[in-house]
């Protein structure tokens, strides 16, 4: 298949991360047999300095002609005055708000998956660490009680009261589910879809829509959990989770949980996803200024977010499988960068660690 990519290293470790990123996706195309091709543009940091702009109209245009979108990081030092002392919506991270406006993303994907071989890093009890898990969150990104309409007043009381307001549509709970069954049918076929159905309309709603969207999808098994129950059980059994759906409040708190009992932020990849197939693929941490241009930065996270760009953008199932099989292969063969090492395993750098993992790309 023919398929164009754009490449936005950004900032701190992103070039160095999005190079090994950028090469695997590269030996994918040669061992499978496709043509893909890339334009690398400017976001963030780099951007304000060539641009004068965090986001650049022309890596927006860029970005909405291809097929996927695969970003390193982008931000500084945070006390770095050259790009934080000025107004919030031209600091380096105003650019990752505009993209995923500019390009209708409102599904935010989150993995949690423990591999076996880092295991001892899960904060879990050992029996619960060694059974495993492995959930994907889908969380809904442009709705609910982050956008709604909010205020603070001064009553005649003279005591201060805010408000923020929670609304979802049918259409957002709609489109978002559909995404998650979609998901689910790629992989263990179940969606355990979390709401406050007891207390909110809103979520009655959720529940009665996503009730809906199941019916197309009998293969799938739907459950419905209770966002406090949801909380609790993410700790006391994460091998029970699959897909998990939510909207976005919920979302925001459980898959940070969820990536916490991983132990390992620096693996975790991530999707936004909008219309159609199109989707922004990214490591879940950020520039890591502190080890920028060490070749010391673990390069995985961004590997395994070019995996999922392979699955949901590309539809190539198989190779998203051989990246992750690759990459659980150069972690059973014990070698580990900085961030995840431990003794008796191979120290290796960022370059090193995109060497291997290509090395066994296998069809
Ligand atoms: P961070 O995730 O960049 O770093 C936190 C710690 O984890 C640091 O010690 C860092 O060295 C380490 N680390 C992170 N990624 C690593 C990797 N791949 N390999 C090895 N070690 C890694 O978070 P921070 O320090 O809070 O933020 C730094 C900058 O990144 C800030 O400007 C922040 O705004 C930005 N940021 C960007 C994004 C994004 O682009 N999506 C997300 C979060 C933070």
């Amino acid at each position: 298949m023919n398929a164009k990519i754009t490449l936005i290293p950004g900032d701190g470790i992103g070039p160095e991360i999005v190079r090994e990123a950028s090469a695997v996706l590269q030996k994918v195309a040669d061992v499978f047999g496709h043509s893909f091709t890339y334009e690398e543009v400017l976001m963030g940091g780099c951007a304000i300095d060539a641009c004068g702009v965090p986001l650049p109209e022309e890596t927006l245009k860029t970005a909405r002609k291809s097929d996927a979108v695969l970003l390193g990081a982008v931000g500084g030092n945070v006390g770095n005055s050259r790009w934080y002392d000025v107004a919030p919506n031209l600091r380096p991270e105003a650019g990752l708000l505009g993209i995923r406006k500019g390009l209708g993303l409102y599904a935010n994907l989150r993995p949690a998956f423990l591999y076996p071989e880092l295991s001892q890093a899960c904060p879990l009890r050992k029996e619960k660490a060694d059974a495993g898990f492995d959930m994907v969150i889908f969380r809904e990104l442009t709705g609910g009680l982050y956008f709604g309409a909010r205020r603070t007043v001064v009553r005649e009381d003279g005591l201060r009261e805010a408000t923020d307001t929670l609304v979802y549509t049918e259409e957002e709970i709609r489109r978002i589910a559909v995404k998650a069954f979609d998901a689910a049918r790629l992989r263990r076929k179940k969606v355990t879809s979390v709401d406050k159905a007891n207390v909110l309309d809103s979520s009655r709603l959720w529940r009665a829509v996503v009730n809906e969207v199941a019916k197309d999808y009998p293969d799938v098994t739907v459950e419905h959990m209770l966002v406090d129950n949801c909380a609790m059980q993410l700790v006391l059994n994460p091998a029970q989770f699959d897909v998990l759906l939510t909207e976005n409040m919920f979302g925001d708190i459980l898959s940070d949980e969820a990536s916490m009992i991983t132990g390992s932020i620096g693996m975790l990849p991530s999707a936004s996803l909008g219309e159609g197939r199109m989707g922004l693929y990214e490591p879940s941490h950020g520039s890591a200024p502190d080890i920028a241009g060490k070749d010391v930065a673990n390069p995985l996270a961004t590997i395994l977010s070019a995996a999922m760009l392979l699955r949901y953008s590309l539809g190539l199932e198989a190779e998203a499988q051989a990246v992750e099989n690759a990459v659980a292969q150069v972690l059973k063969e014990g070698y580990r960068t900085g961030d995840i090492m431990s003794e008796g395993k191979e120290r290796v750098g960022c370059r090193s660690m995109g060497q291997l993992v290509r090395e066994r790309i296998e069809k």
